[in-house]
């Protein structure tokens, strides 16, 4: 839907600009600019090797588009850079945790591997293929993401859980759910799997939508997964109970955790050390404790605020 309402939306504003004002090149290139953040590439193959999906980030410099302010949409330029030089490897089957300070550009590595935006610089591959080389829709379907604030559709709880697997049976929901707990909540609800969420409906609260969202990613069963601090919002209790689903689920899947307690990347094959758009540390939990630096640090608050 979404997919398509972008490009047809896009043609309608090129061909009123084409009109409008056919000397403002600048413009017209901008928004071509823009235009390609979104777009498959002519000839786009669908995301091969999902059997060993190795996930490489090399080199990537990322900086959001900033508008001009008067709503016309004509200035886009690159704003502060928000990530600089970033490089790291997820070898298939294997488990990256990212932590560190809010705003040190966590959440945009996941948005990028997601290719929400487009890089300008560096390169992100999946089994040796460029993102931007393939379908979005072959690349979306390989990736199952948690993000740190889920949206749900207004349409039914059954409908928000099997978006990920159009067909799924009413009893793989269910078993979603379950491993999701949010089962309960949803079988207590006046129409159960039928009720409708959001605005005119079943009004969730963040623990509640995050736990409809990891439903669908258990359902969904893609070859990678991202999950971006996806149990901050739920209490302990169902935090441990999740934090253990998730971490059965990416077992032999290739995996990008944000973290923002440290106690659950302590597995971690590799941990990176973020701040203000670079890696700053990297190792596993070991080493990095030995490191005696940053991460050392945050360890040792955590610890002793008793939250880890
Ligand atoms: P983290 O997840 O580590 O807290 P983010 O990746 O969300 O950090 O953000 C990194 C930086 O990019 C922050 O300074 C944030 O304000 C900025 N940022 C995030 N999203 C956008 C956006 N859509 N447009 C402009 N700036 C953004
Ligand atoms: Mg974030």
């Amino acid at each position: 839907m979404i997919q398509l309402y972008i490009p047809l939306n896009f043609l309608g504003v090129i061909y009123r600009e084409i009109k409008q004002s056919l000397t403002d090149l600048d413009k017209m290139f901008r928004l071509m600019d823009q235009q390609r953040e979104v777009a498959d590439a002519a000839g786009a193959a669908p995301l091969g090797g999902l059997d060993s999906p190795t996930v490489r980030f090399e080199d990537v410099h990322f900086a959001y588009e900033t508008g001009d302010g008067n709503g016309n949409g004509s200035g886009l330029e690159p704003g502060r850079p928000v990530l600089q030089g970033i490089g790291f490897e997820i070898p298939a089957g294997k488990t990256v945790a990212v932590v560190g300070p809010s705003g040190a550009g966590k959440s945009t590595l996941a948005r990028l591997l997601f290719r929400f935006y487009d890089i300008r610089q560096g390169r992100i591959t999946i089994a040796g293929q460029d993102i931007r080389s393939v379908t979005q829709s072959s690349l979306r379907q390989a990736i199952g993401i948690v993000p740190q604030d889920s949206v749900l559709f207004n349409d039914t709880v059954a409908y928000n859980i099997a978006y990920g697997r159009p067909g799924a049976t009413q009893e793989q929901v269910e078993a979603a759910a379950r491993s999701a707990r949010i089962h309960d909540f949803i079988a207590a609800a006046p129409k159960g799997y039928g009720t409708l969420v959001g605005e005119r409906g079943l009004k969730l609260s963040g623990g509640e939508k995050q736990r409809v969202a990891i439903a669908r990613t258990l359902l969904k069963n893609p070859p990678i997964l991202i999950f971006d601090e996806a149990t901050s919002a739920l209490d302990s209790a169902n935090e441990r109970a999740i934090q253990a689903q998730l971490q059965s689920i990416a077992q032999h899947k290739t995996t990008l955790v944000i973290a923002h307690r440290l106690s659950t990347v302590v597995d971690a094959h590799q941990i990176l050390v973020m701040d203000s758009g670079r890696i700053i540390e990297r190792g596993t939990h070991a080493q990095l404790l030995a490191l005696q630096g940053r991460y050392a640090s945050m360890w040792a608050l955590q610890q002793s605020a008793g939250a880890a």
